[in-house]
């Protein structure tokens, strides 16, 4: 068989690439590669193809961290009233008609979609291809597809709903697609044993699973003599499971700072022990992410105030400074007050770690989804663009634009004061 499988342009205020790939999509790649068929593979939104002019091109950092191809467009009716500029990162509808028709007709086609407020590009990407390869089946797998499958049912187009069934040692990152990449992807624990009321973790990954964790580190090496590229990115929700037991084991195959490792998810204080900071001081983890939420309104058992002081102390003790200790927290939570914010940014300033503020956006078929709904003064259940984090001031009674000014303001003046990250 031949495949397609394709990376879909994104619509949004803002989208940056802190080490973005999609994971599930290269799963399938791979195995169908595996299976002997032919794959192609269309990064509509990263891919260098998906430049055209009067594009803002990407920009590059350290670490494989960049931005899309952008351009401005006019924003959807819905979110006029958001004083903001939206954009197209990645290819414009043209230029996604102009690849697509380039190509050879494929037998099946797979879409990856992302958040559930990007839908809309992908609704065009598919009209797309329905227009130019006609009665070739497409398959949308990923969060939109899982989490709104409604929103992408229709003639032709079939939702993989969680898992394609592939085999178990399919990892992803043992494909040749995997050498355009300047990072390496790395999974080792699927799932996550905390079910927090905010998080659809456990809807896609109902089960802990342990990948075949030799293999990711081979996979990596394997990648790095190809590339000579040295940033690897963990996929997982609970990296640290079991005190990093799977991690202290994916890096015994590695040599200690050969590699940079990085943490987007956010990883859980509560598994932190002096061995663990030890190994990880070992190895080159630039800046730790963990998750913490906020102090007082909790949502989840994954850790407290107790806990993510004495878990500081220890990074601490291990050599880590206050920028390489940053910490997630969320506002905008139902229930929660913009004081209660402002306080657990104080927090852990105090103690030494740097807070990152997170806006709440509405997962569906979460806890909280439902909480948020009855106080939400949008109506992101009839609209899914109304989920998105951006215009979380426009949906809280409690945090709203003035109130998140004031946080952001707070946060900007005590960045000024700390040495700068890279
Ligand atoms: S700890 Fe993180 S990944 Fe796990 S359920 Fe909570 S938010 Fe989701």
């Amino acid at each position: 068989m031949k495949i397609l499988a394709i990376n879909p342009p994104v619509e949004d205020f803002t989208a940056y690439n802190l080490w973005a790939m999609p994971l599930g999509l290269f799963r399938v790649m791979e195995h169908h590669q595996k299976a002997g068929d032919t794959v192609e593979y269309l990064d509509l939104l990263d891919g260098e193809y998906c430049g055209y002019a009067g594009a803002q091109p990407p920009q590059y950092r350290s670490w494989g961290r960049h931005s899309y191809w952008k351009k401005e467009i006019p924003k959807p009716d819905e979110l006029r009233f958001v004083p903001r500029k939206y954009n197209r990162f990645g290819a414009t509808d043209e230029r996604v008609l102009e690849l697509v028709s380039s190509l050879e007709r494929p037998d099946l086609i797979f879409i990856s979609t992302g958040m559930t407020y990007w839908y809309r590009p992908v609704l065009k990407l598919i009209e797309i291809l329905k227009k130019v390869f006609p009665a070739v089946p497409v398959k949308a797998g990923g969060i939109s597809a899982t989490l709104l499958p409604d929103l992408f049912i229709m003639d032709g187009v079939e939702v993989i709903k969680g898992k394609y069934d592939i085999n178990k040692d399919v990892t992803g990152t043992d494909s040749s697609f995997i050498n355009a990449l300047k990072f390496f992807p790395v999974n080792l624990v699927e799932g996550c044993p905390n079910r927090c009321a905010y998080c659809s973790s456990s809807v896609f990954n109902p089960q802990i699973r342990i990948m075949d964790i030799k293999k990711q580190a081979q996979s990596l090496e394997k990648w790095h003599s190809v590339t000579g590229c040295n940033d690897a990115a963990f996929y997982d929700d609970a990296l640290f499971l079991d005190s990093g037991r799977y991690l202290k084991e994916f890096l015994s195959f590695l040599e200690p700072g050969k590699y940079r490792f990085h943490t987007p998810n956010g990883v859980h204080l509560k598994e932190l022990d002096e061995e663990l900071c030890r190994v990880l001081r070992e190895h080159d983890f630039p800046q730790l992410r963990f998750g913490f939420e906020t102090a007082f309104t909790r949502y989840d058992s994954k850790t407290d105030i107790d806990q993510l002081k004495e878990k500081v102390e220890m990074l601490k003790r291990a050599g880590f400074t206050s920028e390489q200790t940053g910490v997630y927290l969320l506002c905008g939570l139902p229930g929660q007050t913009v004081e209660e914010v402002d306080k657990t940014i104080e927090i852990v300033a105090e103690i030494g770690a740097r807070p990152y503020l997170s806006e709440f956006s509405p997962v569906p078929g979460t806890a909280l989804y439902e909480l948020h709904r009855t106080e939400s003064l949008l109506d992101f259940h009839s609209e899914p663009l109304y989920q998105n984090n951006t215009v979380s001031a426009w949906r809280s009674p409690v945090f709203n634009s003035a109130a998140m000014s004031g946080l952001k303001l707070k946060l900007a003046g005590m960045y000024s004061k700390m040495p700068r990250v890279s």
